[in-house]
């Protein structure tokens, strides 16, 4: 073993910066040696800074699913690393309203699903309070859920970065994992750098948080990402949401809480709601749309999809007008579910000392410690 280990450049090699390999590495760091690669200059340009940064509560999916149990415990340990890091934060509260009467049995049945998965204080509110709450808003129902709240997601990532960088983590910027093979010992990483050159890592494991692309890293090792007797099917699907920012200042300053419609009924995505930033600014979104297989994951908004946010916007500012409104951002979320299929849980799934992390949508930012523990427990370094 001590042979083996000498042979070796790390313990751990994470693939990828974004906010769920940050916290890996923060985690891990402290108990074995880690080399973070990402292709970009920098951490977090792709889904982790293209998102709503809201703090979840674990509403959406089954008790025993992973997205529930890392979401829940996500949630919790999301709010303890904030304080004791520094990162700015805000335990909004979120409501989730039933627009009409006859959405009234389908929230009541979501807020049953959320006190079933441990979201801590869910609580329906009476029209007297939602008026209490938010005195602008119109709807027929809606539940109040404490814990759901917003973090600044760079500065998350960057005391994740300092964290794993303290305890002598390499962060190699610029770096593209290119291949990936079992070696003695472990694993070999081959990576271009910046410059072009090729090299190559010597790991005893390999964590795979390449985010979107984490279906074509998995296979750089032979894994069939549509399945097969080696591996479970990992292969991604995309489907956009997108943003529109609320530019009509009047407008931004009536609501005080993250307002949710009832999510989408293929749980593609929470629906179109209003989140608020820890600036104070508010935007409409996402929506959800799914991607042709091979198109490009252009960051840019074309604009197009402003007469289905006006629609979709008058639920929460029944005098909206197509002027109040800008293009904002655009995420893309890497789906395991199919079009016209039924939601699918994150995989997190472990081969002989490679983890693969995939299908990571929402609520992966509120869950990224709580997969990193799990990870770590994975590895045998919990
Ligand atoms: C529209 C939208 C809204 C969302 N809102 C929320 C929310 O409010 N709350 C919440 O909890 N979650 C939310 N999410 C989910 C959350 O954003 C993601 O789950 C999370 O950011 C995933 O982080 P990641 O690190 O897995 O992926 P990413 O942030 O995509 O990072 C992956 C990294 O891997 C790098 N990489 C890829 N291939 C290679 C390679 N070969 N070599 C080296 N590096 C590589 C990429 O460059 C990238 O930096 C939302 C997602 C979307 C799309």
């Amino acid at each position: 073993m001590a042979s083996q280990r000498s042979t070796l450049d790390v313990d751990v090699a994470v693939v990828g910066a974004g906010v769920v390999g940050l916290a890996v590495a923060a985690i891990l760091a402290p108990r074995c040696r880690v080399a973070l690669l990402e292709r970009h200059h920098t951490y977090g340009l792709e889904n982790s800074s293209h998102n709503s940064g809201v703090i979840h509560a674990g509403l959406y999916f089954p008790a025993d699913w992973l997205k529930t149990r890392l979401c829940v415990e996500g949630n919790r340990l999301l709010y303890q690393w904030a304080e004791a890091h520094g990162v700015r934060h805000r335990r909004l509260g979120k409501l989730v309203i039933a627009r009409s009467e006859d959405e009234l049995p389908a929230l009541e049945a979501l807020m049953r699903q959320g006190r079933e998965n441990g979201a801590p204080g869910l609580e329906m509110l009476s029209p007297g309070e939602v008026a209490r709450l938010e005195p602008h808003l119109r709807c027929a129902g809606a539940f109040f859920s404490p814990s759901s709240g917003i973090v600044d997601q760079m500065g998350l990532m960057r005391s994740l970065l300092q964290e794993a960088q303290a305890h002598g983590a390499l962060i190699a910027f610029r770096h593209e994992a290119v291949g990936l093979e079992r070696a003695e010992g472990g694993f070999r990483v081959a990576y271009r750098g910046p410059d072009g050159e090729e090299g190559e890592l010597a790991t005893a494991a390999v964590v795979n948080a390449a985010g979107l692309q984490a279906d074509r890293v998995g296979a750089l090792l032979g894994y069939d990402p549509d399945g097969g007797p080696a591996n479970p099917p990992f292969r991604h699907r995309f489907n956009r949401g997108r943003y529109y920012d609320l530019v009509d200042r009047e407008k931004a300053s009536r609501l005080r809480h993250l307002v949710y419609p009832l999510p989408n009924s293929d749980r593609t995505g929470a629906g179109v709601h209003v989140g608020i930033d820890l600036d104070g600014n508010v935007h409409l979104g996402p929506d959800t749309e799914w991607l042709p297989d091979g198109a490009p994951l252009d960051f840019r908004n074309d604009d197009s999809a402003r007469e289905r946010f006006l629609q979709a916007g008058r639920a929460f500012y029944p005098d909206l007008r197509p002027e109040d409104l800008a293009p904002g951002q655009v995420g893309y979320r890497p789906k395991l579910q199919r079009p016209g299929g039924p939601p699918q849980d994150f995989l997190i799934w472990h081969d002989r000392g490679y983890v693969h992390l995939g299908g990571i949508e929402s609520p992966g930012l509120t869950s990224c410690l709580a997969i990193a523990r799990h990870v770590a427990g994975l590895l045998g370094r919990a």
